[in-house]
């Protein structure tokens, strides 16, 4: 037998025990625990903003929100691999991507001394509307990730976004202020206070959703607060 034939053969084999495919470029995965290729895998456009104190995350936060640190697991640009992702991830269904991409960024951060003494996980939350529609909060998912391997608890029910926000998608930037101010309500405060906060969203554009969110987390006395996402956009 020739040896591309062979190979390929050994292709489908695979391809008919594991069902899982890479997230990015569709081929199929040797191992279930993986989410993209070897070959993707290489290609991801990993940031660096978990070793810097100011990076091009906290500059965007500058001014506005006291930040203990800041990091996207990934650049996020257009068509780009993060974008295929998060689109899988928010709109296809794939909860799974989740939680492997919060696991992984959850080595990442333990390796970073600026996101030690974290006491608290907490994703930016989903309207109770867009949570009953989507069926899950694709934000909850990568904290849970992220969670699980640093061994820190995540809280997703103190928050709640009580006021329904249309999607910021097609907003200019003042619109998607408006739109997300006084959207977030602090349920209990109390049991957050003089906590060290990770405030976890899937991508970093404007930062008007997790400014909204942080403006009630700040109110709380002595809580400290970090944030954490999937992508980072340098567009707005
Ligand atoms: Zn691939």
């Amino acid at each position: 037998m020739h040896h591309y034939s062979l190979l390929s053969a050994f292709r489908d084999a695979i391809r008919c025990i594991s069902p899982s495919l890479c997230q990015i470029c569709g081929e199929a995965l040797v191992y279930d625990a993986q989410i993209v290729c070897l070959s993707c895998e290489e290609d991801l456009p990993v940031t660096s903003f978990h070793m810097q104190k100011d990076n091009p995350f906290t500059d965007k936060f500058f001014g506005r929100i006291n930040l203990q640190a800041g990091a996207s697991y990934l650049y996020f640009t257009k068509e780009g691999i993060a974008q295929k992702l998060v689109h899988q991830l928010k709109y296809k269904g794939k909860t799974k991507l989740g939680t492997s991409l919060g696991q992984r960024y959850g080595h990442v951060l333990k390796e970073s001394s600026l996101f030690k003494n974290i006491d608290l996980i907490m994703p930016v939350p989903l309207h109770r509307k867009r949570l009953r529609s989507r069926g899950y909060n694709q934000s909850s998912l990568f904290a849970k990730g992220i969670s699980e391997t640093m061994d820190i608890p995540m809280d997703s029910n103190n928050v709640i976004r009580h006021r329904a926000t249309k999607t910021q998608t097609r907003k200019t930037r003042l619109e998607r202020f408006q739109n997300v101010d006084g959207a977030f309500r602090v349920l209990d405060p109390k049991q957050l206070e003089y906590k060290n906060v990770l405030l976890v969203d899937d991508i970093l554009t404007t930062g008007a959703t997790l400014e909204g969110c942080s403006k009630e987390l700040l109110k709380i006395p002595g809580l400290q607060l970090s944030m954490a996402t999937i992508g980072f956009a340098y567009f707005q």
